[in-house]
């Protein structure tokens, strides 16, 4: 047995945090599923790099652009999702970050968080070219960053792979 791990997936609404989350554990993508109006969560056991690790991944925080999020403490790791072509939602999530810095207890260990620029699938749409995104992202906040399409299920097994590496490695006594 690996362990457990408290994932949260947060993002403004629209940005496909539910999509993401429903490719990865359940491989399907519905063009309409009914919206997310509260935290939900999902309590899914998987493996990785031949460990078995319980998973709890919490979908979005039932707090809007401008609410305060809750429940950041007590987190192992972030995924922080925008739309590429919505310069707004990446706003939210330079907010989120903030929010998790300043909410994080002292003392507590530095939780890995991975920014995801959603929705590739309409690159040509998008409203920041990506390199730029991501050396803001990976320099200048020191998260990481990694784009995928929920739609067409492209990265976001890699996305959780990823997150997961890394959470591991910092909970790992030195
Ligand atoms: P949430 O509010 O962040 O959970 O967003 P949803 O998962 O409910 O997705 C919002 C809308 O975006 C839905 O209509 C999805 O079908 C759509 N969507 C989600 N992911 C993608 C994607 O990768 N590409 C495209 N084109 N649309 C997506």
């Amino acid at each position: 047995m690996g362990g457990s791990l408290r994932v949260a997936v947060l993002g403004a609404p629209g940005v496909g945090k539910t999509a993401i989350i429903r490719q990865f554990l359940f491989g399907d993508y519905p063009e309409r599923h009914r919206p997310t109006d509260g935290p939900r969560l999902y309590r899914p056991a998987v493996l990785l790099d031949g460990a078995v690790y319980d998973l709890s991944i919490r979908d979005g925080d039932g707090a809007g652009p401008g609410q305060s999020p809750g429940g950041l403490e007590d987190t192992d790791a972030f995924v922080l999702v925008y739309d590429i072509c919505s310069p707004d939602s990446f706003d939210y999530v330079k907010t989120l970050r903030q929010r998790i810095a300043e909410t994080r207890p002292a003392g507590a260990p530095e939780a890995p968080i991975l920014v995801v620029g959603n929705k590739r699938d309409r690159q040509r749409l998008r409203f920041g070219p990506r390199r730029t995104l991501a050396a803001l992202v990976r320099r200048g906040w020191r998260c990481g960053y990694l784009e995928c399409s929920a739609k067409y299920n492209w990265h976001v097994l890699r996305l959780f792979r990823e997150l997961l590496r890394c959470a591991l490695v910092r909970a790992r006594p030195a």
